[in-house]
């Protein structure tokens, strides 16, 4: 099987609701890239990208220009089940990782329709099915937690609450959430680096005290001595994001030994990238989650595969966020259940695109 083209349409779908996190974090719609692998025998591998400026300065526009002059040219006429060699091309140009993770994605899912068999059980087997959380974004601490009771009702046992801004709210925020949802809820939250460390020190003291389970990227990146710091005067794990984007990411944090969890975001890393990081997790004895990129229902699908197959993402994934959209391009909704998403018993990531939803949402 060789591949013959690779589509990559830009569309637009709406947020119910706005989404504000960080401090320069700001999503009205889902502006993201179809990718779709073409091969000589007829497979169609799927996949989408998620442009995140603020993250990895990818956008919409470079996304499309990255595929169609640079990874696209170079994986025409090469196996898809060979990423080992289609890495080896992309690793000449630097950067782009959701460009690059999104043809990946699409790779492993023409390989996986060739052999029959859908992804979780071609990247592990361990599973198909996987529980996930709902995510709280910034608004006023009363709409917040209703959000998360009402959440609640609907079956989801776990919350990460986005941080960082208000030091003050952000601890009433997660004393409410605690004192209104109980103690069976797994309560988290995501600073997006917003603290500076004796901040951070100070105020993820007091959430433990209502049963924080970790704390996701409390200060910059950038100081990873402060990242130590923090580590060891907080008594709960601190879960790597931003500073985990890659697979040497990875090694560099597991020697350094501040980070406690592992959110791996199929949207940047793929699937081959994510196996490097998750056996280096596995093997220093870190669990994982899949972490989310605001995926509309093609992108969640792709991480659902891969959560639901390997043991090591022993924690609830952040992959519920398609709920948060006003439609899909999905022709067939994703099965979501008391917090637990059901992946499709079809071969490949399972999607099923809706053509006229496509053309209705498509930017070009
Ligand atoms: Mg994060």
């Amino acid at each position: 099987m060789k591949i013959t083209q690779i589509e990559a349409i830009p569309f637009k779908i709406p947020y119910l609701t706005p989404l504000k996190w960080g401090l320069a974090g700001y999503l009205e719609a889902a502006e993201h890239v179809l990718v779709r692998v073409h091969t000589d025998d007829g497979i169609i591998g799927i996949a989408e990208a998620t442009p995140r400026p603020t993250i990895y300065g990818e956008s919409q526009a470079s996304i499309l220009y990255a595929i169609k002059n640079w990874f696209g040219p170079m994986v025409i006429g090469l196996d898809p089940s060979h990423t080992e060699k289609v890495w080896a091309k992309f690793d000449t140009i630097h950067w782009n990782p959701t460009a690059k993770g999104a043809i990946d994605l699409a790779l492993w899912d023409a390989a996986a329709k060739a052999r029959g068999l859908p992804l979780w059980e071609i990247l592990g087997g361990s599973s198909d099915r996987l529980p996930v959380s709902w995510m709280l974004g910034m608004r006023s601490i009363s709409e917040m937690i209703q959000e998360a009771m009402d959440m609640r009702a609907k079956g989801f046992k776990s919350f990460k609450v986005k941080v960082g801004i208000d030091p003050g709210k952000d601890i009433q925020v997660i004393k409410s959430l605690r004192e209104s949802i109980g103690p069976d809820v797994l309560i988290y939250a995501d600073a997006n680096m917003a603290y500076d460390v004796s901040t951070a020190i100070r105020t993820i003291k007091k959430m433990e005290e209502y049963g924080l389970a970790f704390i996701e990227e409390p200060i910059p990146v950038w100081n990873w001595r402060g990242r130590k710091k923090v580590a060891h005067a907080i008594s709960i794990p601190i879960m790597g994001d931003e500073s985990v984007f890659t697979p040497q990411d990875v090694a560099r944090e597991i020697d350094l030994g501040a980070i406690g969890i592992i959110s791996i975001k199929t949207p940047r890393t793929g699937y081959t990238l994510s196996l490097k990081i998750i056996h280096q997790a596995e093997m220093a004895g870190i669990p994982c989650l899949m972490g989310t990129q605001a995926e509309t229902g093609v992108g969640t699908l792709a991480s659902a595969h891969f959560g639901a197959a390997r043991r090591n993402v022993s924690y609830p994934s952040e992959i519920s966020f398609f709920l948060g959209l006003k439609d899909d391009l999905l022709a067939e909704p994703i099965s979501l259940k008391d917090g637990i998403i059901e992946l499709p018993k079809r071969p490949g990531n399972g999607a099923i695109l809706d053509e006229e939803k496509i053309k209705k949402y498509r930017m070009d």
